[in-house]
């Protein structure tokens, strides 16, 4: 019987990828992923063989692997940052689940955006944070807005994955209006496009201006909680060390 590695690529780049994600995309006999994905690990690795789909095609992508791995083969199912948020790992275990597979599998933890994003903004999420997706494809938007409510009003330094994208615009308008009955219009957001991937953008700017900045799909948005402070260009959340 073969294996499934259901593993997290990081943001882009092979030199943010772990040494065991490395090993994994080098020596599996095929690697099923996004197109982008496979694009952007086609440019540090000579893949084997690859099996590509689009976007919203991922239960077929994991139904792809259990039969490949069920067939012999070691396969590394691929997600960008962690495959285990907003990724692949649930439901690829869900569908070995259903399917009553006893194949073997391995969940390969990377970089996740909010991570690669806090990086290039200096130390915003060094305090409780909450990772809130605005995507309204999975979830309902009543859910996502009554979570944002409850992260704002908890003081919470908000990660938001999915801000934006070409049909849904009114989502991050919405978010920002419920995030801001709770604080001051003067706190520092973060917000980063392509972070270690070609064309990467690292902008710091507060919740009054943040819609006059682009933001896209490819953009994680970090809003400071009430502490947060921006100095010498990094964007600093304290910890209570008391400085
Ligand atoms: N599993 C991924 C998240 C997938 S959801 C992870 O752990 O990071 C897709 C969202 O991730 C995007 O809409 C965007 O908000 C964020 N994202 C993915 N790659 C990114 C990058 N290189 N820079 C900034 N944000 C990114």
């Amino acid at each position: 019987m073969g294996k499934i590695f259901i593993t997290g690529i990081g943001p882009g780049s092979r030199e943010h990828m772990s040494i065991r994600a490395c090993e994994v995309i080098e020596n599996s006999d095929i690697i099923v992923g996004y197109t982008t994905y496979i694009k952007i690990l086609e440019k540090s690795f000579k893949l084997k063989d690859v099996f590509v789909s689009g976007m919203r095609k991922e239960t077929d992508r994991c139904r792809e692997a259990l039969n490949l791995a069920l067939s012999g083969k070691t396969v590394a199912l691929v997600s960008s940052g962690d495959s285990g948020i907003y990724g692949m790992a649930g439901l690829m275990l869900q569908i070995v689940e259903e399917n009553g597979s006893d194949i073997e599998v391995e969940v390969i933890p990377g970089i996740t955006s909010s991570s690669a994003s806090a990086a290039l903004l200096g130390a915003p999420i060094m305090h409780d944070y909450a990772s809130i997706s605005l995507s309204d494809l999975l979830t309902e938007h009543d859910l996502i807005n009554r979570r944002i409510e409850a992260a704002a009003s908890a003081d919470f330094v908000i990660c938001i994955y999915n801000p934006k994208s070409r049909t849904r615009v009114a989502g991050l308008a919405e978010a920002r209006d419920i995030i801001l009955k709770h604080r001051s219009g003067s706190t520092p957001v973060g917000i980063v496009k392509d972070a270690m991937r070609d064309g990467e953008s690292a902008v710091i700017t507060d919740l009054d201006n943040m819609l006059n900045h682009e933001i896209d799909m490819t953009t994680t948005i970090i809003v400071g909680n009430s502490e947060t402070f921006v100095s010498r260009g990094k964007m600093i959340t304290p910890r209570g060390y008391g400085l």
